[in-house]
């Protein structure tokens, strides 16, 4: 999870339009929420991601839910009150259900920085307060199947990054390739590896923290740093990677 800016309210949802909708949702509980535009202007909210836990949603938008944060059920009056509405995937709007966020506040991203409650370690989210462990807990976070198997993937994946790329700068720096080719390829495998851990990108919020928990990350920066290859766009980069990343449990 990341924090998400709120965009502005799309201009398609008047205030007649939203009253006329809301009205027939009260009379006949009808999805009234199920408009293009709105689908849309949520998927720009959250580059395309589940709110939650980053898995993308943007194919078509099938897998789009449009989440009510305060309960539909409960809170009828804001099922088309802009800031209520975040974009979820099926299973956790269908694993958040009917929770009472007004009773028992869980992290809304768009309001919260998760990174203030929430931790990594070893592929899993640990929360550091009260409202940190019950969003993991509502939102089950650490579902085994879909979550923490995904971000060990994703875990492995990078350290088979990492590793390959080190090994070329490794020859790079003992001469036995000194080509530009050579050293295009390790300055832009590094930024593309870290822009994985950027808000564009799925997962990014633990993808960030896997990258920068990585001993083999720290190595090749310090190559780069050492041979003058670490530009001022992979600066930036790393800033923003540390920005949007999980800071480590301790
Ligand atoms: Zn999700």
């Amino acid at each position: 999870m990341i924090k998400l800016n709120r965009t502005n309210k799309p201009v398609e949802l008047t205030i007649e339009l939203q009253d006329k909708l809301t009205e027939e949702f009260l009379k006949t509980g009808k999805s009234v929420w199920h408009l293009d535009f709105l689908k849309k202007a949520l998927l720009d909210l959250s580059h395309n991601k589940c709110c939650f836990c980053e898995t993308n949603i943007s194919e078509e938008s099938k897998y789009l839910e449009v989440e009510h944060f305060h309960h539909k059920d409960k809170y009828k009056k804001e099922v088309l009150v802009w800031e209520n509405l975040l974009p979820c995937c099926k299973k956790c709007n269908g694993t958040k259900k009917d929770h009472d966020t007004k009773i028992e506040p869980i992290i809304d991203p768009s309001k919260i920085d998760p990174k203030k409650h929430l931790r990594y370690w070893r592929y899993r989210i640990k929360g550091i307060d009260d409202i940190g462990k019950l969003t993991i807990s509502v939102l089950n976070l650490n579902d085994q199947e879909r979550l923490v198997k995904k971000r060990f993937e994703i875990g492995n994946a990078i350290l088979e990054k990492l590793e390959q790329l080190n090994e070329l700068i490794d020859d790079y720096i003992n001469g036995i390739q000194t080509k530009t080719l050579r050293k295009n390829k390790i300055v832009n495998g590094t930024k593309a590896l870290i822009k994985e851990g950027l808000p564009n990108s799925i997962y990014s919020g633990t993808t960030a923290a896997i990258i920068l928990t990585e001993p083999e990350f720290e190595t090749l920066k310090s190559k780069l740093i050492s041979i003058d290859l670490w530009d001022s766009e992979l600066i930036n980069l790393n800033e923003e990677l540390i920005k949007n990343g999980l800071e480590l449990y301790k």
